[in-house]
C-alpha cells in the first residue's frame, strides 16, 4: 500500500515537472525533470563541500591529520560528533536563506538529497533524527520549523524516523548570529528539555540519534540539545548540520 501511493506520489510528480519544469533553487535556470537536487551544475559547482580531513568532533574542515581540532581537544562534548556539510560562505548563506525564507518544500529536498549523496554513511547510521525545535512562538510566527522539513526529507532517503517531539524549546531565545561565544552558552543553557511522555522514552530508549540543525557555529545550541538528550536512557547522539561557520570571527581551516 505504502509503495503503491509513493509510486502515485512519484509518478504525478513527474508529470508535474513536464508541466511546470523545476528550476534551480538558485539561479532559476530550467532544470531537466526527475532530478532530486534542484541546483543547476554551475550552482551546485560553487558549493564549498566539507571533505576530508575534519575535526571528528564538531566537524570543522582540518589543516593537518590530527583527529580533533584544537578547540575541540580542550572541550568536552554531549554528542559523539557533529557532521556538516557546507562551509558557511555567502554562496551558503544565501541557499540557507532561502531555505528559510524561500521556496521551503524544494529546498529541503534538494538539500537533503545532496547531503544524502555526500554523507549516507551518517544517515544511515542513525535509528532516530530529532531537529532541534523552535520555541512554540517563533514556530507558530514562521510556520514552520526548517530543521524538521530537512529531517523529513533525510528521512526518505535513510528511512530513519523523525521524532520531532522528543526535544522541547521551554524557553525562547536571542538570535544566536550577533552573540559571542560566552554569550550563546549562556543564550541557551537550559533551553531544551526532554519530552517526558512515556511512549517517547520507550521509543527512543538506547538508540542512536541524530541531531538536525541548520548551522553549527560555537555548537552551542547542539551541545544544549544533547544535554536534554541524556534525560532519556542510554542514547547516543550525534548531529549533523547542513553548514558550518568559523566561530569568534576565526578561520574556517582549523589547527
Ligand atoms: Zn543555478
Ligand atoms: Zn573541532
Amino acid at each position: 500500500m505504502n509503495n503503491l501511493s509513493e509510486a502515485l506520489r512519484q509518478g504525478l510528480n513527474t508529470i508535474l515537472e513536464w508541466i511546470y519544469p523545476p528550476k534551480c533553487m538558485l539561479c532559476g535556470s530550467v532544470m531537466s525533470v526527475g532530478q532530486r537536487i534542484y541546483l543547476c551544475p554551475h550552482c551546485e559547482g560553487n558549493l564549498e563541500i566539507i571533505g576530508e580531513p575534519a575535526c571528528a568532533r564538531c566537524g570543522a574542515p582540518l589543516e593537518n591529520e590530527e583527529n580533533f581540532c584544537l578547540k575541540c581537544r580542550m572541550q568536552d562534548f554531549p554528542f559523539v560528533s557533529n557532521t556538516a556539510l557546507l562551509l558557511y560562505d555567502a554562496f551558503t548563506k544565501s541557499i540557507i536563506y532561502k531555505f528559510k525564507y524561500g521556496d521551503k518544500p524544494g529546498c529541503a529536498r534538494s538539500l537533503a538529497a545532496l547531503a544524502y549523496r555526500h554523507l549516507a554513511g551518517v544517515f544511515d547510521g542513525a535509528d532516530v533524527m530529532v531537529p532541534v525545535p523552535l520555541y512554540p512562538g517563533k514556530r507558530r510566527r514562521r510556520g514552520y520549523n526548517q530543521a524538521e522539513l530537512l529531517a523529513r526529507e533525510l528521512s526518505k532517503l535513510c528511512g530513519a524516523p523523525v521524532e520531532p517531539r522528543a526535544l522541547v524549546r521551554v524557553r525562547s531565545t536571542m538570535p544566536q548570529a550577533r552573540l559571542n561565544r560566552a554569550e550563546r552558552e549562556n543564550n541557551v543553557r537550559g533551553a531544551f528539555k526532554a519530552n517526558e511522555k512515556l511512549k517517547l522514552k520507550l521509543i527512543l530508549k538506547g538508540k542512536k540519534i541524530l541531531l538536525i540543525d541548520d548551522i553549527y557555529t560555537t555548537g552551542s545550541t547542539l551541545c544544549a540539545c544533547a544535554e536534554a538528550m541524556r534525560e532519556f536512557d542510554n542514547v547516543e547522539t550525534r548531529c549533523f548540520t547542513l553548514a558550518l561557520a568559523p566561530a569568534d570571527g576565526g578561520k574556517y581551516f582549523e589547527s
